[in-house]
């Protein structure tokens, strides 16, 4: 099951097209959806969750009928964390954050927000030293200000989080764009194919999930950030 939250969002993503985004501003509005609920697992997304008003209620509304359930945040990292009790954030099961390049100033230029990497690392330095680090997935998108660096995110992310079951990459749909390698223009298909053949099997197999990021809508996006 998946709720978009629609919330104040910091951040003005390259790829971002939330303007789309048909979502909630409050728990009522899913009063119906909630009435009949039983799923063993919530996405929880849309703009940046953490923000939502009723992110308590909800949990707990989710946890009180569901007490198996699993609670996926797909969060920016974006977002003051001292705002909110710790005990919220152990009763979700996972909380999955970007990360866009090793650099400081691409990722927040990736996500349109110069505080972006402080207010991420501040969150993570939080869940770490309440012993909540296992709750982080990290994820990264295939753009043109980070394709190069994908191995070197990955090896962050271990660094950062050595018991970091899983890493994320999300990729675009196949023949969207063209990127620039090395001064030669490449099929943006044939780069991530090289990119993805570069990781060693064994990675790609047990510690990567690979994601197709395709609904139509944004597709016109990406043929612009690409
Ligand atoms: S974090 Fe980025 S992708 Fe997500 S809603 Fe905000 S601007 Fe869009």
């Amino acid at each position: 099951m998946n709720i978009d939250l629609l919330t104040k969002c910091e951040c003005n993503c390259v790829f971002c097209d939330k303007q789309t985004v048909k979502g909630v501003e409050s728990i009522n509005e899913l009063k119906d959806i909630l009435e009949d609920f039983n799923e063993s697992i919530i996405f929880l997304g849309g703009q940046e969750p953490f923000n939502f008003k009723d992110l308590d209620l909800l949990i707990a509304f989710l946890k009180n009928k569901a007490p198996d359930s699993k609670i996926i945040i797909k969060s920016s990292g974006c977002f003051d964390y001292k705002k909110l009790p710790r005990v919220l954030f152990e009763k979700i099961e996972i909380i999955e954050l970007p990360l866009y390049s090793c650099s400081s100033e691409i990722h927040n230029k990736i996500m349109g927000n110069n505080q972006a990497w402080e207010l991420l690392f501040a969150f993570v330095d939080f869940l770490k030293e309440n012993n909540l680090q296992n709750k982080i997935l990290f994820h990264t998108m295939v753009l043109k200000d980070n394709f190069k660096e994908l191995f070197a995110i990955y090896d962050f992310v271990l660094d950062n989080l050595p018991d970091q079951q899983y890493f994320k990459i999300i990729y675009p749909l196949k023949n969207i764009s063209k990127i620039e390698y090395e001064k030669i223009i490449v099929p943006q298909d044939l780069v991530i194919k090289q990119l993805f053949a570069d990781f060693p099997e064994d990675i790609l197999q047990n510690k990567i999930e690979l994601i197709n990021f395709q609904p139509s809508k944004e597709q016109i996006k990406f043929r612009n950030v690409l």
